[in-house]
């Protein structure tokens, strides 16, 4: 049977990592790094990550402002706020919670975030930084992915990679950032045609959905690494990914579990950017 990546050990001496260098940047510059967490509204799930992330930060030593705003926020006072704390010095990263309410654009909204303080790497100006292989600040799911294939050491380029999902959030990026590294990239999403036909080809899948059993286990290629970002609340309140675990695992190298694999890695990588970001306006590196 497959390997287990231990996303939850990976993020916890990641984490470890970044307490000494926030402790650090709070000595020499008098202020701990800042990260303002926005949350639009009441849906459960959001309500979980948010308060995950603010914990997080305050675990590591780094300030965190939580701004909860009711559902009937209007869009131009959300501006207002974004542009407030574009303003503020005490806060380096800003930290928009999706999904928003049907009334307001999410689009609109992620624009006018800073791109300096953009630490989900979601403004059209940090992808685009992506997209062109230059520094910036990068979508923190991905980026946690790719460590984990570092920490590891499991071979990207050169391999046949496979996303399933091509939200700008996880699958698109992640394809950017596999194609980077070397690896010859193919996208599936609602409209592929031959699903299982482009999964069984992939010596690196990454399945990003929101749809458990998705993939069934027999579509793994035999020593394949399976990245499973999916995170689905089945009716008995357990989680589960969009891979067929149990069945993928006698197949596969290595493979993600969930929870424990790559969820924790993204709130660590978000810690890794607001401590980036902290430290690129404090040398004026701004974009
Ligand atoms: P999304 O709904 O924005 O995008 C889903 C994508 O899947 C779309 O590109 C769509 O075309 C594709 N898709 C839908 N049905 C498909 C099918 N039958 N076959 C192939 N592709 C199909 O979702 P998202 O925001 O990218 O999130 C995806 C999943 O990842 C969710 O379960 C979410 O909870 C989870 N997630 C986890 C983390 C983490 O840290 N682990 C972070 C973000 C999202």
């Amino acid at each position: 049977p497959a390997r287990i990546i231990d996303g939850k050990g990976v993020a916890a001496a990641l984490r470890t990592a970044l307490a000494a260098r926030t402790a650090a940047f709070t000595a020499r510059h008098g202020r701990p790094p800042g990260l303002a967490v926005l949350l639009v509204g009441s849906d459960a799930a959001s309500h979980v990550y948010v308060r995950n992330k603010r914990r997080a930060c305050e675990e590591i030593g780094m300030a965190s402002f939580a701004h909860d705003l009711p559902a009937d926020t209007r869009e131009a006072d959300l501006l207002i706020l974004i542009d407030r704390l574009n303003a503020d010095p005490a806060v380096d990263g800003i930290l928009l919670q999706l999904p928003l309410p049907d009334h307001i654009q999410p689009e609109v909204v992620l624009e006018r975030i800073d791109p300096a303080k953009d630490v989900d790497g979601f403004h059209p100006y940090n992808i685009g930084r992506l997209a062109q292989r230059l520094p910036g600040l990068r979508p923190c799911t991905p980026r946690g992915i790719m460590r984990l294939l570092e920490h590891y050491e499991i071979p990207v380029r050169g391999q046949d990679a496979v996303v399933v999902g091509a939200s700008n959030i996880v699958g698109r990026p992640v394809a950017l950032e596999l194609l980077l590294a070397g690896a010859t990239v193919t996208i599936c999403h609602r409209f592929t045609q031959d699903l299982k036909a482009h999964v069984e080809r992939a010596q690196l899948l990454v399945v990003a959905v929101g749809k458990p059993g998705l993939i069934p286990g027999d579509w793994i290629a035999p020593g394949a690494t399976v990245i499973d970002v999916g995170i689905n609340r089945l009716p008995d309140g357990s989680l589960r990914g969009d891979v067929d675990f149990d069945a993928a695992r006698q197949r596969a190298a290595w493979i993600t579990p969930v929870p424990g694999g790559v969820g924790p890695m993204t709130i660590a990588l978000l810690l890794e950017n607001t401590l980036a970001a902290a430290h690129g306006r404090c040398t004026a590196q701004t974009p």
